[in-house]
Order: structure tokens, then C-alpha cells, then sequence
């Protein structure tokens, strides 16, 4: 799967290159599902001194420019992803059980009755949708 580069990309976007914002970035780009602001912070923590609440304030600047979305919520916990080419909008299962949250594959407004019958009434530029079971993993291990 392409990539995006976090330099480059925060050039793009007219963001200031430094150090811990291209850790951050990073990560989530290293990341096959979406990841939240607590899990990055334990992630960096060794490598870099940057705390929780700048952590926070990355992010939102990561969504105010358009390089990060929100992708899924979880009893108030956020959740980001890339919001690039690689990565098109798309729903989210959850696992009930270990809490994983799987990216789905995205989906065409063609594809569902949903879609079609939403494009009738306006543009999308959203997708917002949660699934909740449980995970092969926890399945077998029931
Ligand atoms: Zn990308
Ligand atoms: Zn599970
Ligand atoms: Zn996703």
C-alpha cells in the first residue's frame, strides 16, 4: 500500500515541519487502524518529550488542514485517520470484546441502497457509519 510522506505532507499543507509533528504523523500513517491521542502519546514516550495536551492540539491542527479525519468515537475517546488519497472514507467495525476498530473496505455511493437513496438528497462528504460485534480473533478464543 502507497504511503504518504509526513514531511512532505505537512509542507502541502502549509504546516510548520518540526520534530514531533512528524512523529506523530508518522505513527498514524504507519497505522492500519484508526489510532487515538492516549495511544500515540505511549507510542512516543522514549523517543520524544511531548505531552498529552500537545498531542491534542496536533491532532485538531492535523484536522483543521485537512491531513487527519476523525474516524470513529468511542464512549468520548476520538479516533484519527488518514484522510489522504491512500485512504478514502470508509465505515468501522468495533469489536465489542478487545475493542479493535477494523477499517472497512470504502465504499461507492453506487454500491448501496444507503448511498443511492443519501445522493438524492445532497452530497456526501461525510461517512460516519459504526459496526459493533465481535472479531474473528475473540471469536475463536471464546
Ligand atoms: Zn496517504
Ligand atoms: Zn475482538
Ligand atoms: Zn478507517
Amino acid at each position: 500500500m502507497d504511503r504518504c510522506n509526513a514531511t512532505e505532507l505537512l509542507r502541502l499543507k502549509n504546516v510548520k515541519v518540526t520534530r514531533s509533528r512528524i512523529a506523530i504523523l508518522d505513527e498514524i500513517i504507519a497505522s492500519d487502524n484508526p489510532v487515538n491521542a492516549i495511544d500515540l502519546h505511549n507510542g512516543l514516550s522514549g523517543q520524544l518529550t511531548v505531552n498529552l495536551a500537545t498531542v491534542y492540539r496536533m491532532l485538531k491542527l492535523f484536522v483543521d488542514v485537512g491531513i487527519l479525519r476523525e474516524a470513529f468515537a468511542d464512549n468520548g475517546t476520538q479516533y484519527f485517520e488518514m484522510a489522504c488519497v491512500h485512504n478514502p472514507a470508509h465505515a468501522h467495525f468495533q469489536c465489542s470484546k478487545c475493542k479493535r476498530i477494523i477499517c472497512l473496505s470504502p465504499l461507492t455511493f453506487e454500491d448501496t441502497i444507503l448511498f443511492s437513496e443519501a445522493s438524492k438528497i445532497g452530497e456526501i462528504n461525510e461517512i460516519n457509519i459504526k459496526l459493533k460485534g465481535i472479531c474473528q480473533k475473540c471469536r475463536s478464543t471464546a
